[in-house]
């Protein structure tokens, strides 16, 4: 039985609806997603990870009876099962009316190594796979015909602790498939689809599971199958764990896994687009069933497939995480490349960054490239950087200018990130379909009608919510190490909601520079603790297992969250998820970004801030460079930029630059403006440039207008860029 009918089988008839709702990660965003299924029952929605087939399965039948007869949510819950119905079936949609060549039996196939939908589903580290799942929302808003290729780590990315001294500890926890909202893929006789992949010299048996995203079909490969070798099995247990071998046996599931899994479900993708590098062995598997079908050899197929192909880069270095020696290549595919009907050479030099060199390690970037009609970088810097980081591919230009890579820039899916007070606000004053506008300018410029005392006072309520989950989550982390009563009891105090709030929140990643602003302890500590205008920091992110550096940074901050003048001031909420950056964006007053410069490819949390209202202070960079605006003053009018102020290439001298920087616009301007209060106690000038920060930043930098500038520009580029606005469906 489909697990659907099985939920529902167990749910009361007139809580049917909830069971196609548990299965539908549309639901998340929903207006009404925070009480919907918290409401059943608040502790084990908590518990389970804020998975509602968990939580479905879970509670008792005498608590679903009692809902079951609640009248306002089951009114609430037919409302709600309408509008999924509706968007469901919407024929009429933006991709409809612009893209009509794509269909749902040609769709776009999105490839990406971590998908970052929902905190319910652990699969993803950060960034690139949060912007992964925010693409596919988007489409499916927009009725892009799309499906996602993934894999299932059965254990997911690492979770982080720190230990009594600061230091990060990894563990891992077993994500429950069968009770996650998953689909066993199934043929028509009930038995689970399975693909076979030669791995190592063995048949891998691989199995397909389905996530539903809104109208877009998120396709997860899993190979921890019963009949696999026990090593096998562990193929999909860890994101970006193992070493060489299994990255590169990892990124062979996925990318020709991904293709036979396609091929097995009858799905001919019109467009493949290679959400970074990871993916790209997918082509080489194209071209194979290429030239079987039609006796043709690589360099004849060649030109067909690469029309199909795009791909987006999200690094502006090259990673050596992604390269491959020829040794390793030949390990893995020395039985592959005669089906191409390609000599070793011929085959090693497709991902050689100089034709010809067979001797350079295999590189998945220089592969994608190589064989994708369009690439593209993530922010305009990041395309700059990408053209001249990748010239060597193109001897025919001249110039880097003329390196054939754009930039499509990052954003963010605003009904996921905005926080439901808001969303409410901005309903009330921007109209109601606001959040399928997001391009239209005018509509944002009402943020302006929206009182200063309503906008603040929600914030208010925002920032207090942030503080309380940071106080428990710091408690729990206090009593998990066992620590002293005292230190427990501390937490009471632990940061104040009427103080000025800055938010970090990253990979601990040293370029990041989580720790630029205690380069000089004791200014820091001035600044924080100025008696009339304090300031308060939280602190979130993980380090990558293997980055001992990063996690120096981390516990360098846990030496400062007890010392004595700061540890009512700074808190690090461990093991950052979607959920703790969820809140973290609603409710912080200042959102900081220190990366060293052109490092930063876009960077996304920072227009997640924006939607809610938050105010950016940052290095120019990313997609920072691009939104940050300045005032005939010189003074920023939608937030800060720390500007290079030293002309070298020192680090050290231009990290302590920075760090000076930082704290001046700390002192002389942050703290001045948000605790200048009128005689009602509102700081005027900053709700301004709240108001500004929202204005300028969500309709830019949305998902919406991504994805759009996607089909159009890159999947399509012969459909004339359209008049009509990019319309989201409700
Ligand atoms: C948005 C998000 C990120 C990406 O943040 P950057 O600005 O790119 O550093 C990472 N992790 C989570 C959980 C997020 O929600």
């Amino acid at each position: 039985m489909n697990p659907i009918t099985q939920l529902k089988t167990k749910l009361p008839a007139p809580l049917q609806r909830l069971g196609d709702l548990a299965y539908n990660y549309w639901w998340s965003w929903t207006a009404d997603h925070l009480s919907l299924f918290s409401t059943i029952d608040p502790t084990i929605w908590q518990a389970c990870r804020h998975n509602p087939v968990a939580l479905l399965e879970s509670v008792s039948y005498e608590r679903l009876s009692q809902i079951a007869e609640n009248p306002e949510y089951l009114k609430r819950l037919k409302t709600l099962a309408r509008q999924f119905d509706s968007y469901m079936t919407e024929r009429d949609t933006w991709a409809s009316r612009v893209a009509p060549q794509l269909s749902h039996e040609k769709p776009v196939a999105y490839f990406c190594v971590e998908f970052g939908l929902h905190e319910s589903l652990p699969i993803y580290a950060g960034g690139l796979g949060v912007l992964a799942g925010d693409h596919l929302k988007s489409a499916s808003d927009l009725g892009v015909p799309m499906v996602g290729v993934g894999l299932l780590y059965r254990q997911g990315y690492f979770r982080q602790r720190l230990n009594r001294s600061g230091w990060q500890e990894d563990y891992y926890d077993d994500n429950d498939f069968e009770h996650m909202p998953l689909e066993l893929v199934r043929d028509e006789f009930g038995q689970p689809v399975t693909i076979k992949v030669r791995i190592r010299q063995r048949t891998v048996r691989i199995q397909v599971w389905k996530v539903r995203v809104g109208r877009v079909e998120l396709y997860l490969l899993d190979a921890d199958r019963s009949d696999n070798d026990p090593i096998d099995r562990r193929l999909t247990g860890h994101l970006y764990g193992g070493n060489r071998e299994t990255r590169i046996a990892q990124k062979l599931l996925l990318g020709v896994g991904g293709v036979c899994m396609l091929e097995a479900l009858e799905i001919e993708p019109s467009i493949y687009h290679l959400n970074e590098g990871h993916a790209a062995f997918a082509l080489l598997e194209v071209a194979r069933y290429e030239t079987e079908r039609t006796g043709e050899n690589f360099f004849e197929v060649e030109p067909r497939l690469r029309k199909q192909v795009i791909y987006t880069s999200h690094t502006p270095v090259p990673t050596g995480f992604q390269t491959f020696s020829a040794d390793m290549m030949d390990s893995f595919f020395a039985d592959y490349w005669p089906k191409l009907g390609l000599s070793r050479e011929e085959f090693l030099s497709l991902g050689a960054r100089r034709l010809g060199d067979p001797w350079e390690p295999f590189s998945m970037e220089v592969l994608a490239l190589r064989l994708s009609r369009a690439a593209n970088g993530v922010s305009r810097r990041h395309g700059e950087v990408s053209r001249e980081m990748w010239h060597i591919l193109y001897p025919e230009c001249e110039t880097a200018e003329q390196v054939p890579i754009s930039h499509i820039t990052n954003g963010v899916h605003a009904r996921t990130w905005t926080a439901p007070l808001l969303n409410d606000l901005y309903g009330e004053y921007l109209g109601q379909s606001w959040a399928r506008e997001m391009g239209n300018t005018e509509i944002w410029t009402r943020i302006n009608d929206i009182p200063d005392e309503d906008l603040w006072q929600r914030h208010c309520i925002l920032k207090e919510r942030l503080i309380a989950h940071t106080r428990a989550r710091v408690r729990q982390a206090r009593l998990g190490r066992g620590e002293a009563a005292d230190d427990i009891a501390a937490v009471e105090r632990l940061l104040d909601p009427d103080t000025l709030t800055i938010g970090f929140a990253r990979r601990f990643s040293p370029y990041k520079r989580g720790g630029l602003l205690f380069r000089d302890l004791h200014r820091a500590i001035r600044i924080l603790s100025n008696r009339r205008r304090p300031i308060q920091l939280i602190f979130a992110g993980k380090a990558h297992p293997a980055d001992d550096e990063g996690k120096r940074i981390i516990q360098r901050l846990m030496e400062w969250c007890r010392h004595p003048s700061l540890r009512d001031r700074i808190a690090f909420i461990e093991d950052y998820d979607i959920y703790t950056a969820k809140l973290m964006v609603h409710g912080v007053d200042v959102w900081l970004s220190t990366p060293r410069r052109s490092l930063e490819a876009s960077g996304t949390s920072g227009q997640k801030v924006c939607l809610n209202g938050g105010i950016n202070c940052g290095v120019l960079d990313g997609w920072w460079a691009e939104a940050y605006q300045e005032g005939p003053n010189g003074r920023g009018l939608n937030g800060w930029a720390i500007r290079k102020e030293a002309d070298t290439r020192e680090q050290e001298i231009q990290d302590q630059s920075d760090a000076e920087t930082l704290y001046e616009l700390l002192e002389e301007q942050m703290a001045p403006l948000f605790y200048q209060r009128d005689r009602h106690g509102l700081p005027r000038g900053w709700i301004t440039l709240m108001k500004a920060s929202i204005r300028m930043g969500a309709p830019c930098f949305n998902t919406d207008r991504m994805v759009a500038e996607y089909v159009t520009r890159l999947y399509f580029p012969e459909i004339a860029i359209p008049n009509e606005p990019v319309l989201a469906s409700a």
